[in-house]
């Protein structure tokens, strides 16, 4: 585009998911991006071709796209803006955002290193790390997620440290910082997924953190339509990273691409939203004569508070809490809400509601599943696009029910 902005870098969230930074010319002048819905990219003559391999050969780019695998043009402008949102070098787009988790463990875990997780972390990682990482030979540790016992669990061979923050169910925030400088010291890579808190609240590269990783398929995307993930991070991480996802292709398609880019268009505008409505539904049930215990970093409350507060620009709309009743009384709330569609899932447009034990951890045995805190009557809502006070009415009336 003819225009180039002087000073991009200084936009905010909600104007760099609009613009990004490098804006792209596109065919016919189209305002938005094409959906270049094709696997294969030609040449014209093998001259073409044989410049296209060379300079490939030598790090050089001189055209961007060879075969769908290794990336489409809708996934290559998302991935710009993703990176102008989060303040990265790069990005790199995946089908799913468990694609991401694993790919980029995978590129920097060593047979003989050591990586260190962080309990209460979302599902899928906790099996990946616990099972069939041990399964490969890797060495694994659960540390809390704070920086003091992420330390205490460092060994020799500790080459990765893999945190979330805000961690679910129970919103736990890392003070990044610390983390970092327990990481330099010991000469140890930091990646977060940092899906619940999105580069709206919060941006872990600005803060030394190595990789970035989110489920896209959450609030990047923002209306339960799609699923993606991205890693984020300098240029040459990154790379290393993308080498492992053009191999085994976990990449997305040109039409989730799209619908992601889109999603990013009003990402500022539904985090503002978000934030205010995770802010005021805690504070509502925090208040409730029924409800025993709310967990919000927004709340004074909150375990971390005071670390999310120095931190964070705001909270989310992930709100987790403990009901006054049994699994019979839980359930009974649940079924009487209107608006919350029971399913897994969060920073959609649709307000979410599951019963933590059920949804997710119904195959654990019970002394474990409650050891770990998954009572029958642990609820997380995931706040939606509504009218906040539709939501609050609604939560008012099935709480009235029981
Ligand atoms: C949903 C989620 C994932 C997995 O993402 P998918 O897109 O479902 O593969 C990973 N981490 C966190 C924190 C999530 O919420």
């Amino acid at each position: 585009m003819s225009k180039k902005p002087s000073n991009p870098k200084n936009w905010k969230a909600a104007t760099l998911g609009i613009h990004g930074i490098d804006r792209v010319e596109h065919a016919h002048y189209a305002v938005s991006t094409p959906i270049a819905h094709t696997s294969n990219y030609y040449f014209n003559n093998t001259q073409e071709v044989y410049d296209f391999m060379k300079a490939k050969s030598e790090g050089r780019v001189i055209r961007e796209h060879e075969y769908g695998r290794y990336g489409n043009p809708t996934q290559t402008e998302c991935e710009r803006k993703l990176a102008a949102v989060e303040g990265a070098e790069r990005a790199v787009l995946f089908s799913t955002g468990m694609a991401a988790v694993i790919l980029t463990i995978m590129t920097f875990m060593r047979r003989d290193g050591h990586i260190i997780f962080t309990s209460d972390c979302y599902r899928q990682t906790r099996d990946f790390a616990a099972n069939l990482l041990a399964e490969f030979g890797i060495k694994v540790s659960m540390a809390d997620p704070t920086a003091e016992a992420i330390e205490k669990a460092i060994q020799p061979n500790t080459n990765i440290i893999f945190t979330e923050s805000p961690t679910n169910p129970y919103l736990r925030c890392l003070d990044l910082p610390a983390v970092v400088k327990v990481a330099k010291k010991h000469n140890v890579m930091t990646i977060i997924d940092a899906t619940l808190a999105t580069p709206y609240n919060i941006r872990p590269l600005d803060l030394g953190v190595d990789v970035v990783i989110h489920s896209a398929t959450k609030y990047l995307g923002g209306h339960n339509d799609l699923l993606a993930g991205v890693a984020l991070g300098s240029d040459k991480l990154v790379n290393d990273i993308y080498r492992m996802q053009r191999m085994i292709g976990a990449t997305p398609g040109p039409l989730t691409a799209f619908l992601l880019e889109r999603g990013l268009k009003t990402f500022g505008l539904r985090m503002k939203h978000h934030n205010e409505a995770g802010m005021a539904v805690a504070k509502m049930l925090e208040g409730h004569p029924k409800i025993e215990k709310v967990w919000y970093p927004g709340l004074d409350s909150h375990p971390d508070r005071a670390i999310a507060k120095a931190q964070m620009k705001g909270f989310g709309s992930v709100v987790t809490f403990l009901l006054k009743g049994d699994d019979a009384k839980t359930r009974k709330f649940i079924d009487n809400l209107e608006l919350f569609l029971i399913t897994p899932s969060l920073g959609g447009s649709e307000s979410l509601v599951t019963q933590m034990w059920m949804m997710s951890f119904f195959d654990y045995p019970e002394d474990y599943r409650k050891k770990i805190g998954m009572s029958d009557n642990l609820v997380r809502l995931a706040l939606g696009l509504e009218d906040v006070d539709d939501l609050i009415t609604d939560l008012q009336q099935a709480l009235e029910k029981i």
